[in-house]
């Protein structure tokens, strides 16, 4: 496999040529560009945004910022990088990130390679040429050899399905989308729909200048402290001194981040060592709370305990016993929905320009022109905000028409749920891979540590491929069927599948309920990618 010619011909008709095509340019297009570039090899990326950052470009409502701290949730590749980038807080605000990733851009030169504001809209598998064609929203014909989908597990934005919505006459937005300008919500009367993580992050702000703040709740979720603030010099340097030890660490763990794993199980623990451990996490803040105790995911009654402990938090911050009481989680195991972590979140439903809806209680019967009108009456609106998340790991895969071998379609061989090997491959679908794809840790980790980790393996991958003149590469049904069934399996240990979560597609009507990250943890899986790797790409069928 030479290095196929790159051209750069575009909307002409005629059909550029490059090794690879990557679509999108967010953590995981940035840093596949830039290591596919280091093997000697052409690459495009298509990006469907006006610039770099995925998430970070897109997400900017007010609030928004990472919840893993902001030293692991960075590149690592590079030292260079790493001694030369300032994080300023504990977690890195979004224009912060979005700076540091057109910072990344700009160091390894990476922007010529990437044609914005053009949306990939099919790829088709040639069967002869063993090659990817791929056409875009702009008229872009291009051919290659390998495609990246960096396309996000979180970036198709899910628009809440109220009867009426296009009729109201204020503004809408979507925190998925918001406006590179800013909005001023001063004096505005505004309406949250939703309380997931976006919401419970842009809340407290919205209160802040909104005359008044409804909220808009239909199940309500677990947060915990985020305790955010800056960082100190010494914490800086010590990671700076120490990175390599920590990012080993980081890789070999379960989440992909620093947190200290008690081994106990907390229905061993007497009631007040339980307070003690989970008093001294909560004030730790962000993910903390999911290390208390070993048996917290994996049974009910330990879980109940951690549950429990939360919701005594929320009756202490929150002074209507009645609006804690709605703000309470009842129904489903803590941390088995994302957990979330905020600043505020809860004490802002002390202010008196703060009202919670329960839509469960009070279902909304429509949006009208003037405001949103429940059950027991409208409530009038200038603003409506809907933090209503994501078609989470397949909605943005499942925007594009791929066809693979024989024609046949992504939709098709996914019709019952995601179906990967490894979550970077699919049977059908040779030389395609899928970074962070279903069937891998992906949105229970560090993503930026297991974008890194698919990166590295896709691209260690292709340059195996390339020395022994292998055209491609495909996983076998069997070995699919096998990792689909281990992924399953591994899950059903855990108590995830008691929750209606994103994580299974809940949150989407009719989609597959299907839990789709990989519980087994971040070491463990690497540690299958790397055995698979070095036993010669075991359960992948090369062909010359
Ligand atoms: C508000 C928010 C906060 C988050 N915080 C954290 C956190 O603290 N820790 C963590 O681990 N994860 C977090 N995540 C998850 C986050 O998505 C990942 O950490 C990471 O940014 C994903 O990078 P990515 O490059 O894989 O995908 P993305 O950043 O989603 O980038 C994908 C890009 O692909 C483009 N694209 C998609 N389809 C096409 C197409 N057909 N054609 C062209 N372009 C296309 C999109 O426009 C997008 O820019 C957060 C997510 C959100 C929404």
């Amino acid at each position: 496999m030479a290095n196929e010619q790159a051209a750069s011909v575009t909307e002409s008709g005629e059909t550029a040529v490059f090794d690879a095509v990557i679509v999108g340019a967010g953590f995981a297009g940035l840093y596949m560009l830039h290591r596919l570039r280091g093997l000697g090899m052409s690459a495009k990326v298509y990006e469907a945004g006006g610039g770099v950052g995925g998430t970070w470009f897109w997400n900017r409502y007010p609030g928004a910022r990472c919840d893993v701290e902001s030293l692991q949730y960075s590149y690592s590749f590079s030292d260079a990088l790493e001694q030369e980038w300032q994080w300023t807080e504990r977690y890195a605000s979004q224009p912060e990130i979005e700076r540091y990733l057109n910072h990344v851009a700009d160091r390894f030169e990476l922007r010529e390679d990437i044609q914005f504001e053009t949306r990939v809209i099919a790829m088709t598998f040639n069967e002869d040429a063993k090659r990817w064609s791929i056409r875009t929203d702009r008229g872009d014909r291009t051919t290659a050899r390998f495609c990246v989908m960096a396309t996000g597990c979180l970036s198709t934005a899910k628009t809440p399905d109220l009867q009426g919505i296009d009729a109201f006459q204020g503004d809408t937005y979507h925190t998925g989308h918001w406006p590179a300008e800013g909005v001023d919500f001063t004096g505005r009367r505004v309406g949250v729909i939703g309380t997931g993580s976006s919401a419970i992050q842009c809340i407290p702000y919205l209160a802040r200048q909104a005359s008044h703040l409804f909220v808009f709740q239909r199940t309500p979720n677990f947060s915990v402290p985020a305790h955010n603030g800056p960082l100190s010099p010494q914490l800086l340097e010590d990671w700076k001194a120490n990175r390599v030890r920590y990012r080993q660490r980081d890789r070999a763990s379960h989440f992909g981040i620093r947190i200290e794993l008690n081994r106990k199980s907390a229905l061993g623990a007497q009631p007040e060592e339980r307070q003690r451990e989970y008093d001294a996490r909560w004030c730790d803040g962000g993910f903390a709370m999911l290390g208390a105790f070993a048996d917290i995911i994996l049974n009910r009654e330990a879980n109940e305990t951690a549950a429990e402990f939360v919701r005594s938090k929320i009756r202490a911050i929150v002074r209507d016993p009645a609006v804690a009481e709605k703000l309470t989680p009842k129904d489903y195991p803590f941390a088995t929905k994302r957990l979330c972590v905020d600043t505020d979140y809860y004490a802002t439903f002390n202010r008196d320009n703060v009202t919670l809806i329960d839509v469960r209680a009070t279902p909304i019967r429509e949006v009208t022109s003037t405001g949103v009108r429940t059950v027991r009456g409208e409530y009038a609106l200038d603003s409506i905000v809907c933090a209503t998340g994501f078609d989470a790991m397949t909605g943005a895969l499942h925007r594009i028409d791929i066809r693979g071998r024989g024609g046949v379609s992504l939709q098709q061989h996914w019709s019952g749920g995601p179906r990967t090997y490894l979550g970077i491959t699919i049977a059908g679908f040779p030389n395609l891979f899928t970074i962070t794809g279903p069937g891998s840790p992906s949105v229970l980790s560090n993503m930026v540590l297991s974008i890194e980790q698919h990166v590295e393996w896709i691209s260690d991958c292709i340059s195996y491929l390339r020395n022994r003149k292998l055209a491609s590469i495909e996983a076998a049904v069997e070995a699919e069927d096998a990792w689909v069934a281990h992924v399953n399996d591994v899950t059903s240990y855990t108590l995830f599948p008691f929750a209606n979560s994103w994580y299974v597609g809940a949150n989407i009507p009719g989609k597959p309920r299907v839990f789709m990250p990989y519980v087994g943890g971040v070491g463990v899986y690497r540690r299958k990618c790397d055995a698979v790797a070095t036993q010669g790409y075991q359960g992948f069928v090369l062909r010359s």
